[in-house]
This record gives C-alpha cells, structure tokens and sequence, in this order.
C-alpha cells in the first residue's frame, strides 16, 4: 500500500509499525451542530481508507473523537438554558444516523472529551513538569511553543504561526505570540470543568493528543500512532499542537503518517456558514438516496478540493445506477468470496493512495463488459459467479452496490405509497392467476399512474421510480 504523507509531502509505502495491524486516528465533530458536506468527506474518505486496510489483511483500530466541550457548544447550551449533555446528545446521535446513511462504519472507538479529562490533567502535568507548559496569574495554562525545537515542523510553516495562533487566542499572560492554551480558566458562571488547574474548560488542541496516549498509543515505538488523518484545514495549527503536545510530554512523535482531505466548494465557493452555502447532510439526504451521495463524494481523489454541484452529482448518480441496473440483471443468484482477476486489481489500484478515478473506471469497464456478454445467448455461468464475487468485493471495499436494487431504484417514494403499490402488485398477480386479463390490465395502468415502471421477472413483479 502507498499513502501520500502530507507531512513528507510524498507518497510513501506504508508499513505499520507492528507487524499486521494498523492504528489509526481521526479528528471527529464537534457535535453543537448538524453535520455539513464537509464533515461527510472527511468521514468518508477515513471509511475508505480504513476499508482498503481491512481488505489489505491488516487489523485495524480506528478512533474518531467527539468533540464534546468546546466553547460554541458552551454558548450555544448557555443561550438555550440546556445541560451541554442535551446539546451534545442530540447532535452526536444526528451524526451517527447521518454517517450511518451514507455507509460510513462506526469506528472501533469513539471518545468524547468529557470522558478523557483525566487523561487531559495527565498530559498537561507531564508538560508542566518537563517545563513545556506554564500556568499564568489568570489560571490559564498555555504551551511554551519556544521550548520545542520541532515546534512548525509538522506543517512547515515559518513566518504566519504567530500571527494566526494570536487571532485564536490572545492574552497578555503568554510568553510568546504562539504559544497556545492546554487549559483556559473560566470565571464567570458559565459552564466549567473542575480540575486540578482550578475551574475552566480543556485547550482546543489537547483532546486529541490525551485520547491517542489513552486510547491507542504505543508506548515503545518512535511514534505513538500509524496513522492520524483529518481535514487540510487543520494541519495548522491544530495538528501542529497535537504532535507537540505529544513530543514534549512522551517524548515518542505523534503520528509516522499524516494524511489530510481537501475541502469541499459549493459551486467554486469555499462552504462557509458566512457565505450562506453551509450544505447540511441531512438536506442532501431529503434528495438524494445516501448512497448516491457517497459515490459522489468519493468520486474524487481525496486530497484535491470537491467542487460540490448537482450537474455533477446527477452524473455521479447515473454511473452508480449502472452498477445496480448489473446488480438487478443478477437478481438472487448467491455472492461468494472466489478470487478473481478484477478483485485483485481493483485492490491494488485503491491500494496506491485510495486512487478511486482508477478504480472507478474499473468498475465501469467490468461493468460494460458483463453486460455485453450477458446480452449474447447462453446461460454464462461461469460469468455469473465471478460477476457475484466482483460485486460484493465492491460492496464490502467500497461501500457501493450494498442495497437491494429494486429498493435503490425506488429512492423518494414514500412508504404509504410503497404499501399501496405492493397490494396492486398483489392483487394484479391475483387477477393474472385466475386469467382476468382485463382486471390485470387495469391494475398495471393503475400501477404505471404512480409514475412507476412495472417489471414482471422470474423472481416476482418488481417496480421501480421512472
Ligand atoms: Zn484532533
């Protein structure tokens, strides 16, 4: 396998550093809000890539946070005189339903913040004590950037580090401009944690390093994790952070790859709440079958930018509609798992650095020849059984093709409406049974007044959407 290090800025061959297994760090939503596209590509591509793992043999431990204090979260429990467990509760059961939708796996473990404050207090005496972190007269506790010699390794960055940590967070207390806050004192009678650096709230950046050294950090290796991947918008500063957080207190690197997605446009505009183009998920999915908008999320190489667009999305979703018109043509024959010449090059291409363009017109090519041939006489049964194991090799690596195909083809039909069609369709086998073609004949037209197409196979009579 290959992975594009985007801290190397190279493609390097991947080798774990145990032997078979893989661990692997993801930074998660802040849950005081509905999930945006954004959030949906980032979630993706970390499916597909832990996926790609699975199916290269490796035993992979995937975490994902849950940000669940943070300061938006605060004001936003504060404005609504809610507990931040209600506000939290609610958005977090919201993005697994969300995620679950578009066929992204729970990951092995989910911490949320509020559960890892111990392993935070940890961390943050172990800075202090290797005198990395100071405590100023405010009760705030900050990192001492200037103590880290590797400190903007990670990102490369030179002259703007200052100047973008101080927008974050400015006070007078800091010793340098850049350096940024493990703990922040809160003194009004907002919400506030108790720890033993007095009452406030966790730094933005320090969860994640916390979570890591509790939850899957070796304690041998140069380097804590494998893998730690996020969105490009948070190499600098927060990954930044992590890995010195992480140096300074246990002396091992945070991650021995770094892998970052792009961001997703809205028609060329960066997807901003400002700009009034924030795209929800959950307005996506009143449109589109959830799988369509996986396809079409992952249609793309995940480090470029994703111009999101419905031109496009309509194009996406006609490519996946070929995949289900084959998968409907081989209606209830059984999928099995035989090695075949396509699966192999199929994982081999996904494999160099989730390459799915590659892998995609794979996919197309496979899927115009069966048919092809499925259109010439003969009953091609060896095709058939090698068809059914490309299939679900797709389904299980790719997450695409994982539905029934009647049911995908009827996406935006409401299920009072899928009842009643499921009874004409009953009643019209009735009449066609008792040879009544003029009352079969009438159902079928009822039926095709849904806007619905009617097909009779040997497995049953099947409609789906027109
Ligand atoms: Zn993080």
């Amino acid at each position: 396998m290959t992975i594009f290090d985007s801290v190397q800025k190279k493609k390097r061959i991947f080798k774990p550093l145990v032997e078979g297994k893989v661990t692997l760090y993801v930074c998660g939503p802040t849950v005081y809000d509905d999930a945006h596209l954004g959030h949906a590509k980032s979630a993706l591509v970390f499916d597909l890539l832990s996926r790609v793992l699975h199916a290269n043999g490796y035993d992979v431990t995937y975490a994902r946070n849950i940000t669940d204090i943070d300061d938006k979260i605060i004001k936003k429990a504060v404005e609504q005189q809610k507990d931040i467990k209600t506000i939290t509760d609610f958005y977090t059961e919201a993005f697994h339903t969300e995620m679950a939708a578009i066929g992204v796996k729970r990951p092995d473990i989910e911490p949320k913040a509020t559960e890892s404050l111990e392993a935070m207090f940890t961390l943050i005496e172990e800075l202090i004590e290797n005198g990395h972190a100071y405590k100023t007269a405010d009760g705030d506790v900050y990192f001492d950037t200037k103590s880290d010699n590797e400190y903007l390794t990670l990102s490369h960055r030179v002259q703007d580090a200052d100047e973008r940590q101080e927008r974050v967070e400015s006070s007078q207390e800091k010793k340098n401009p850049a350096d940024f806050a493990l703990w922040k004192s809160i003194k009004d009678d907002s919400i506030t944690f108790d720890s033993p650096f007095g009452a406030g709230r966790p730094g933005w950046h320090l969860e994640c390093s916390a979570m890591i050294e509790k939850h899957l950090a070796y304690k041998d290796k140069p380097y804590a994790i494998d893998i730690h991947g996020g969105g490009a918008d948070l190499l600098f500063p927060h990954h930044e952070n992590e890995a010195a957080q992480t140096r300074c207190a246990t002396k091992h690197e945070l991650a021995n790859y770094w892998m970052h997605n792009g961001f997703v446009n809205i028609d060329g505009e960066k997807m901003s709440k400002s700009l009034g183009n924030s795209f929800f998920l959950k307005d996506a999915l009143r449109e589109y079958d959830g799988e369509v908008l996986r396809f079409y999320l992952l249609s793309s190489h995940y480090r470029s930018n994703f111009n999101f667009n419905t031109h496009d999305l309509e194009a996406s979703k006609k490519r996946l509609d070929r995949l289900y018109r084959l998968k409907k043509r081989l209606f209830g024959l059984a999928q099995n798992s035989e090695p075949t010449p396509f699966k192999e090059q199929l994982l081999t291409t996904i494999s160099d650095d989730l390459n799915i363009s590659e892998s995609l017109a794979l996919i197309d090519t496979m899927v115009a020849h069966a048919n092809e041939t499925l259109d010439t006489p003969g009953k091609h049964k060896q095709l058939k059984r090698e068809l059914m194991a490309n299939l679900g090799f797709i389904e299980e690596l790719l997450g695409f093709g994982v539905k029934n195909p009647y049911e995908y083809f009827q996406f935006g039909v409401d299920e009072q409406t899928k009842e009643k069609l499921t009874q004409l369709i009953k009643q019209r086998d009735t009449a066609k049974k008792a040879k009544d073609f003029a009352a079969s004949d009438a159902l079928r037209e009822e039926i095709l007044s849904y806007g619905v197409n009617l097909m009779d196979t040997p497995q049953g009579t099947f409609w789906e959407k027109v």
